[in-house]
């Protein structure tokens, strides 16, 4: 047993163990993991509470360390707390006793063994002339704790604590953070006087380094957060910009050039100057400064005398109105007229055109063409949808985002002051509470007034009278009178067969190939194909479904050139029964099946937006209580109608060979089947009425047969609107005879040739002899009113009159 010199007595042979890169001094407390067999044994041997030698290899990296890699001095420890780390390796907490010198190593039982003799840290001179330098490791200890940011500041108390000078020496040495060979060194002092002295120096040396690093990084930590917050600011104002539209600063000297060399009106340059003025003085973030900047923008945009020069040779312009269109005689004369016109006069006064007819005809193409005879420009603006005045006149200047509206916006893209502006679907102008669009649109049109059109947004004048404004419309029916006064209109009734195979030969399939990057004359057609794309893909009055699916064929064709690469056939071949494989299954095939006599179903013929369509009305009676029920999507008037149809019946109930009671003894009920479009008007009245006959009586109607025609309370037939539209959709649904109001008998000379030529029309006054055409016995049931002399036809004669 040793003692040191305060009394503490240690054994004098200790189980060694080894430290790879630390050093325990006495009076520290420091947990180490341990691992390695020959320390686990150490710790092994030295039992609860006992003791042990500490010391440190000369080599970290020694995996075995015999007694030659070993330091010499080292400290004793009381091994004082030991809980399992893992497996293999197990948590002891040391605490530091004494200083010793080992004296012998002896490998024993695992465990290296030493042999150790106490090693007191001595002192030159009296303890008491070592308090200064210790005061003063303690104020630089005190330093080096609150620069260096790893420990805790509690440990600077340590140094000052209440120990010897040499435990509060060897507790500064523990809290250094220094190379192991400096703390062995610092272990192995060989006084007091030099471990403090040592310290000492260490600890200035360390504070001068961590002062001059702090420096370094609090240089380097401003020039950072100088960079970045420049960095920032500057991307900041970049995104202001680009969120404004503009790159830079000089943007408003730009703006001004610009608006230096831009032609203006004298109010238009003062207001812009004016604007740009206040530009100046606003910051360039505010949201007045964005909305200026919008307006100066839109002025510079539009044209204010920009304007192209006119080709008034109407000879040229009949040219390409043929060049572009197939038929449509009527309504090239009457544009070549309105130009004519226009050439005499120089600006045009008179009505407005107003191009009427269903979707694909061309009325926009038109347009486009006498753009083109013209000269001029084109700019199309859709009005569908539009129920908001401000649409057609712009949104005040008052918040960010506002806009003129579309007539303006139509200039600015017109770039010139006399285009071409064609206002598609005026029929679809809408109404409602934010004001009334079509009043905004009768100053647009109105020749008095569009000098000075007024938009909210440019809060200007704007001169729209050298614009040549064409209209269209689907039909006349949405249009407000108001509008409609000023309308000249041009009806584009729909193509029959034969136009539509002309126009898809002429004009369509060169077009659709083309686009597609196909040489027309490489394709060949067999002559059966369009006729059956016409029956079976498409039902229109018009030829944009056609177009559309010879778009699809085009598109076919390109991919097969692609796919067969330098391979590819020079030729391509278009058979009718490739069809089905370019175009899918035919839609409409099943309308090809000849109408055959139905008994209480009569073909009505309606006038729709998409033109004229065939309707099968269907009437069924049954033994009930006089009930009258009406199905379908029927409009108020076609319910009238429907009554007035019961109303003749129940007058014509004995001569129809009815029951007197009827219709009371039976339950009625009318059915139009739902399509695309909704029902309405009276043409649907004789129609009606046929098949409630055919119903009630059990004669059937001719399926080639088709009905239009208004029906008064005692039978009379009255004129309806629409004819042309109807006679060619009938001759598109293979009807043969179309009987129509004796009124109308002068329309039919307006039919296309083709449909006059295939067609049988029937001009009636009354529906007895409207039931004689549409009935197969009607003669007989009819015969027999005559002979009892009860109100007989109006001509009586059979076979019926007809018109051609
Ligand atoms: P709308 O404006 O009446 O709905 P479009 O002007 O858009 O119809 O016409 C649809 C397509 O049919 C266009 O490609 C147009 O060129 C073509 N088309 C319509 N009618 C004719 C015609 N008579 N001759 C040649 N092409 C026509």
């Amino acid at each position: 047993m040793t003692r040191d010199g305060a009394g503490f007595s240690v054994p004098d042979r200790l189980p060694t163990l080894p430290l790879r890169d630390v050093a325990l001094f006495p009076w520290a407390v420091m947990p180490v993991l341990v691992g390695r067999p020959a320390s686990l044994a150490a710790i092994e041997a030295a039992g609860d509470d006992g003791f042990v030698l500490v010391v440190s290899q000369r080599d970290a990296d020694t995996a075995e360390p015999g007694s030659a890699d070993l330091h010499r001095v080292g400290t004793v420890a009381r091994v004082r707390q030991r809980s399992p780390a893992s497996n293999d390796a197990i948590r002891v907490l040391l605490e530091g006793v004494a200083r010793v010198r080992v004296t012998r190593f002896s490998a024993r039982g695992g465990a290296l063994r030493a042999t150790v003799e106490l090693h007191p840290l001595l002192h030159t001179g009296p303890l008491e002339s070592l308090e200064p330098l210790s005061r003063r490791v303690a104020s630089l200890f005190d330093e080096y704790v609150a620069v260096q940011r790893r420990l805790p500041v509690e440990v600077a108390s340590l140094a000052h604590g209440s120990g010897s000078i040499e435990r509060r020496a060897f507790a500064v040495a523990a809290h250094l953070a220094v190379r192991q060979d400096v703390r062995q060194e610092l272990l192995e002092a060989a006084t007091l006087d030099e471990l403090l002295q040592r310290l000492a120096e260490l600890l200035s040396g360390e504070l001068e380094l961590l002062g001059l690093e702090r420096k370094l990084e609090d240089e380097v930590r401003d020039a950072m957060v100088r960079n970045q917050r420049e960095f920032f600011l500057h991307e900041q104002l970049k995104a202001i910009h680009r969120e404004l539209g503009h790159d830079d600063g000089n943007d408003l000297a730009e703006l001004e050039e610009q608006l230096a060399k831009k032609a203006l009106p004298d109010g238009v340059r003062d207001r812009a100057t004016r604007e740009l003025r206040k530009l100046r003085r606003t910051p360039p973030t505010s949201p007045e400064h964005t909305v200026g900047r919008n307006f100066v923008d839109w002025i510079l945009a539009l044209p204010w005398t920009e304007r192209t020069e006119d080709v008034l040779d109407l000879s040229h312009a009949r040219e390409i109105l043929d060049e572009e269109h197939h038929g449509l005689e009527e309504v090239k004369e009457r544009i070549l007229d309105y130009l004519a016109a226009l050439a005499l006069a120089g600006t045009l006064k008179g009505p407005l055109l107003c191009l009427t007819g269903p979707p694909g005809t061309g009325k926009t193409s038109l347009g486009r063409a006498v753009a083109r005879a013209l000269g001029r420009r084109f700019v199309r603006v859709s009005l569908g949808g539009v129920r908001d005045e401000a649409e057609i006149r712009g949104h005040r200047r008052t918040y960010i985002g506002a806009m003129p509206g579309r007539i303006i916006q139509g200039m600015r893209r017109a770039e010139v002051v006399n285009p071409v502006f064609l206002l598609d679907e005026l029929d679809k102008l809408g109404t409602d509470w934010r004001g009334d669009p079509s009043a905004a649109l009768l100053e647009v049109l109105d020749a008095e007034q569009h000098r000075a059109f007024s938009d909210h947004y440019l809060e200007l004048d704007y001169d729209l009278s050298q614009v040549l404004f064409i209209t269209t419309a689907n039909s006349l029916a949405g249009i407000p009178d108001a509008l409609r006064d000023r309308l000249e209109v041009l009806r584009l009734a729909g193509y029959v067969d034969q136009e539509k195979l002309t126009i898809a030969r002429q004009h369509l399939i060169p077009k659709q190939l083309r686009e597609h990057g196909i040489d027309p004359a490489t394709v060949w057609w067999d002559a059966d194909v369009i006729p059956d794309v016409l029956r079976s893909y498409t039902r229109e009055a018009g030829v944009r479904e056609l177009e559309r699916r010879l778009a699809r064929i085009a598109r076919k064709l390109a991919r097969e050139r692609v796919a067969g690469g330098a391979d590819a056939p020079a030729r391509q071949t278009v058979r009718a029964a490739d069809l089905h494989d370019l175009l899918g299954i035919a839609p409409y095939d099943d309308d090809l099946r000849a109408a055959e006599d139905r008994i209480g179903v009569a073909s009505g013929l309606a006038f729709t937006n998409a033109g004229g369509e065939r309707l099968d009305i269907e009437v069924s009676v049954v033994p009930g209580r006089g009930r009258l029920q009406l199905t379908g999507t029927l409009g108020e008037v076609m319910k009238e109608s429907a009554s007035a149809a019961l109303s003749y019946v129940r007058a014509r109930a004995s001569v129809l060979g009815l029951d007197r009671g009827f219709p009371r003894t039976h339950d009625i009920h009318i059915h139009i089947p739902a399509g695309a479009t909704p029902k309405d008007g009276p043409s649907a009245g004789i129609a009606i009425a046929a098949a409630l006959v055919s119903a009630a009586t059990g004669v059937p109607v001719r399926g080639d047969v088709a009905l239009t025609g208004e029906i008064t309370l005692r039978g009379r037939v009255l004129p309806v609107g629409g004819l042309k539209e109807k006679a060619v959709a009938a001759h598109r649904h293979g009807i043969r005879h179309v009987v129509i109001p004796a009124g109308n008998a002068r329309d039919v000379e307006e039919f296309p040739a083709e449909v006059r030529d295939a067609t049988t029309f029937h001009a009636v006054s009354s529906m007895d002899e409207a039931l004689q055409i549409t009935l197969r016995d009607a003669p007989v049931i009819l015969a027999a009113a005559a002979g009892a002399g009860m109100h007989a036809p109006a001509t009586g004669a059979h076979p019926p009159p007809t018109a051609h």
